[in-house]
């Protein structure tokens, strides 16, 4: 493997307009990265959307309500991940526990059950989801997938939720992905011209991520789509 010793115009030329293709074959326009700090769009650390219920369909039931926030407060701090799928009134459809900290996989039955559904899992790490989360969503047409976790460096626990009201669209996995290889090459940028470095890139990545998806709800929000990023204030 070539190794980069410093980074040359030509390489940051070429990242930048990677970028920019990217951004362009998805049809998106990303914000200004050089307006400070190191996020794709700054100002926007607590996206929470007033119009998102609480109620992921608006028919869970009391009881199936508490049933989804009780296992989310359990399984809030497991360090491997486990997950627990939901119809769209909340009735329990199955539960799903992974002997690894960084995915849970499902089988072909029960995938076959997730249309509509409501998933949520833990992530170990306290990260926002992931893109194979969305990837998941958009697949099995998931009405609602959810991730909780510990809150990192002093913040509180974290609930992330990305669902959408009307059906997921083909294109809205490849324009996430787009997005976050924005926010990648940025950082990467930002790490070459000596602005960060990788220790603090790898720190504020959590941050960054919460902007991808934010730039990337915002976005598509004309198609029912919402993310949301909840502090569990003194939760377990
Ligand atoms: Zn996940």
């Amino acid at each position: 493997m070539a190794r980069t010793k410093n980074p040359t115009a030509a390489t940051l030329k070429s990242w930048e307009t990677r970028r920019r293709n990217q951004e362009k074959a998805a049809g998106i326009h990303v914000r200004s990265q050089d307006a400070g700090g190191s996020g794709v769009v700054q100002g926007r650390k607590d996206w929470r959307p007033d119009n998102v219920s609480d109620n992921p369909t608006g028919n869970f039931t009391r009881a199936n309500m508490e049933r989804l926030e009780r296992h989310e407060d359990d399984h809030r701090n497991d360090p491997l991940e486990q997950a627990m799928v939901l119809d769209g009134k909340g009735n329990l459809l199955f539960t799903k526990t992974s002997d690894e900290p960084h995915f849970v996989l499902f089988n072909r039955s029960e995938t076959s059950k997730m249309n509509g559904s409501v998933l949520t899992h833990n992530h170990p790490s306290g990260n926002p989801p992931s893109a194979d989360d969305l990837m998941l969503a958009v697949e099995m047409g998931l009405r609602e997938i959810r991730a909780t976790g510990p809150g990192s460096r002093g913040r509180e626990p974290v609930l992330y939720r990305v669902g959408t009201t009307r059906p997921w669209k083909p294109e809205h996995a490849p324009a996430f992905v787009a997005i976050l290889d924005g926010a990648r090459a940025a950082t990467e940028r930002r790490i070459m011209k000596g602005e960060l470095t990788v220790a603090q890139a790898n720190a504020n990545w959590p941050n960054e991520l919460h902007e991808v998806w934010s730039v990337f709800a915002e976005m598509y929000a004309k198609d029912g789509v919402y993310y949301r990023r909840e502090e569990k204030v003194g939760g377990k």
